[in-house]
């Protein structure tokens, strides 16, 4: 199957969820994971009419942006980021959705002041609260929010989570459950320096769950781009 086969597949896959439960196919957008493909490969991604392209690694972003691999798509860092790294992605990329903890928070604000940029964010959530992995928990990203006037560097719009590894089909909906409820509190307090528009969750594996309990974007690489080859 070619990039394109698979994009149309997984639009049709993204309707069916969201009929499913009540949605409209629209409020849905596709963030292709592109790690590990080329400016070519990103470009045919593009071409097929993905909403976004998402970045894990710095260098890779750094690499494949001067190509023009994300030209006519928005690009966002979905990755691990280190704070000596801030400057490469701060003003570089639409959105910065992997803001998962404090020190970068902090980084990220100050880069953005220094260069004049509003960086737009998503706080990452570790929601299955799992010691090995970064982000926030929700009583932390609750207070958080609560207190983004303090950094003027950035505008936060919402929330990403990347749940534990599911056993089988299903297994996260809880957790797609609750970061939906955390969504929609925050949401209701209408914070300065906040708008919450996006709620980022679900993979090739678990998406259509992720769907069905409210999210707004998925971040898909296997089911666009097949297998990735790790040596
Ligand atoms: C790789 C990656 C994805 C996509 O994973 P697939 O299972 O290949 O769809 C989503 N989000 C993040 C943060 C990733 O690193």
């Amino acid at each position: 199957m070619s990039i394109a086969e698979n994009v149309a597949a997984l639009r049709a896959r993204m309707a069916e969820a969201a009929r499913a439960a009540g949605r409209d196919p629209a409020e849905i957008l596709l963030c292709a994971a592109t790690k590990m493909n080329d400016a070519a490969r990103v470009r045919e991604a593009v071409a097929s009419g993905v909403d976004c392209c998402g970045e894990n690694r710095v260098q890779e972003l750094t690499e494949k942006q001067p190509l023009g691999a994300y030209e006519g798509c928005p690009v966002h860092f979905i990755g691990r980021l280190q704070t000596n790294k801030v400057n490469k992605v701060v003003g570089k990329v639409d959105l910065l959705q992997s803001v998962d903890r404090m020190e970068l928070l902090e980084a990220v604000n100050k880069a953005a002041l220094r260069l004049g940029v509003r960086q737009e964010i998503l706080l990452e959530v570790n929601i299955g609260a799992e010691p090995q992995k970064g982000g926030f928990s929700p009583e932390e990203t609750r207070a958080l929010a609560a207190r983004m006037r303090e950094f003027p560097g950035v505008f936060l719009r919402g929330l990403m989570a990347i749940p534990p590894i599911s056993e089988k089909k299903g297994d996260n909906c809880k957790y797609f459950a609750k970061m939906r409820n955390l969504f929609i509190d925050i949401a209701g307090e209408k914070y300065d320096n906040v708008s919450m528009v996006c709620l980022s969750m679900g993979m090739s594996d678990d998406f259509e769950d992720a769907i069905a309990e409210g999210s707004t974007m998925i971040r898909v690489g296997t089911a666009i781009f097949g297998p990735r080859h790790y040596n």
